[in-house]
């Protein structure tokens, strides 16, 4: 006989249920746990969004002096404090929370942020002295990711962020002009991104997504997973999406997108792959990195067609000039 002893070092969730297990609701314009009131957040295309990646680069980061090419504003904030768990159990402290139960009103006072309930886990006496108390489920994020990803770069309606809300927002914040609304006609129409595939290309890369043959137990069929013809995917499950980010997608896409579009892609697919949640800041700031990095390529194709289309109105001018002046 022997008694058994056993600690709770942390624990492991998706998003929905970091809310339950960490007393911060993740819903609404503070939904992030880690930067608490000081997150930046917006109403964007009918959502609540949350910019301000550049907040966590290096201070004297270049990228932080542009505008344009991000969000239309120069970023001189430093990153939101982080809070010790010593400072979090005060804070919950302080707060009077309404008891349990269904009849009681839950109209959260303002006083209160978005803590919804001191978590049970404080009863610990270590817990406060956690360097790390919660993690997300990589798995989980990485399904969402990918989601939103294929359903954007294969431009597969209910499923792709690029809709007309979105470009709509992007002309009120006036930046990446190239995406804007086509206005030539009557009716604005959204034009196909350059990031999206045409359809010719979504079908070649739907027909090679069905094609491929992985050993015993590696993954579920995806074959069964493709509609070619629809243009879609259903029912794949978290480990599909992960075998399909990590594996499919680099090679893929390789020659049915533009070279700077593929190689952010795959420097996404590399980080996940290479994601270690042992060291979570470098983690952050990789990422940080990554997303500021697909703004800017985003916007620097945007210059560089400019530029291009500026230099054959200039050569068109001279071809005219040369012509006007060899029929004098
Ligand atoms: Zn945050």
């Amino acid at each position: 006989m022997f008694t058994l002893r056993a600690a709770v070092m942390w624990t492991v969730n998706d998003f929905s249920a970091y809310a339950m297990v960490s007393g911060w609701s993740t819903k609404g314009y503070m939904a992030c746990p880690v930067c608490k009131e000081d997150v930046t957040s917006g109403w964007h295309a009918g959502k609540v969004c949350y910019l301000g990646h550049r907040r966590w680069l290096p201070w004297d980061h270049e990228w932080r002096e542009k505008d344009k090419e991000f969000d239309g504003n120069t970023e001189r904030r430093l990153r939101p404090r982080e809070w010790s768990g010593d400072e979090i159990l005060e804070q919950l402290n302080r707060l009077d929370f309404a008891p349990f139960g269904k009849t009681v009103s839950r109209t959260r006072p303002s006083t209160h942020l978005n803590w919804t309930h001191k978590p049970m886990f404080f009863e610990l006496p270590y817990w406060s002295k956690l360097k790390l108390r919660h993690n997300l489920d990589v798995m989980h994020v990485e399904k969402n990711v990918f989601d939103t990803l294929v359903g954007t770069i294969l431009d597969i309606e209910g499923k792709t962020k690029d809709t007309i809300k979105a470009r709509l927002d992007l002309e009120r914040m006036g930046i990446r002009r190239g995406l804007w609304m086509n206005r030539d006609s009557d009716k604005a129409r959204r034009d196909l991104a350059f990031f999206s595939m045409k359809p010719n290309d979504k079908k070649e890369f739907l027909k090679f997504v069905s094609s491929v043959k992985f050993p015993d137990g590696y993954a579920s069929n995806i074959a069964h997973c493709v509609n070619v013809d629809g243009g879609k995917f259903t029912g794949l499950k978290s480990h599909d999406c992960h075998v399909f980010m990590q594996r499919l997608l680099p090679v893929g896409i390789r020659h049915l997108l533009p070279e700077d579009v593929v190689k952010q892609i795959i420097l996404l697919s590399s980080f996940l792959h290479k994601y270690d949640a042992r060291d979570g800041s470098l983690a952050r700031r990789g990422i940080a990195c990554w997303s500021c990095q697909l703004s800017l390529d985003v916007s620097n194709r945007k210059a560089s067609r400019r530029a291009e289309k500026k230099c054959t109105q200039q050569g068109e001018a001279r071809r005219i000039n040369c012509r006007g002046l060899g029929s004098i």
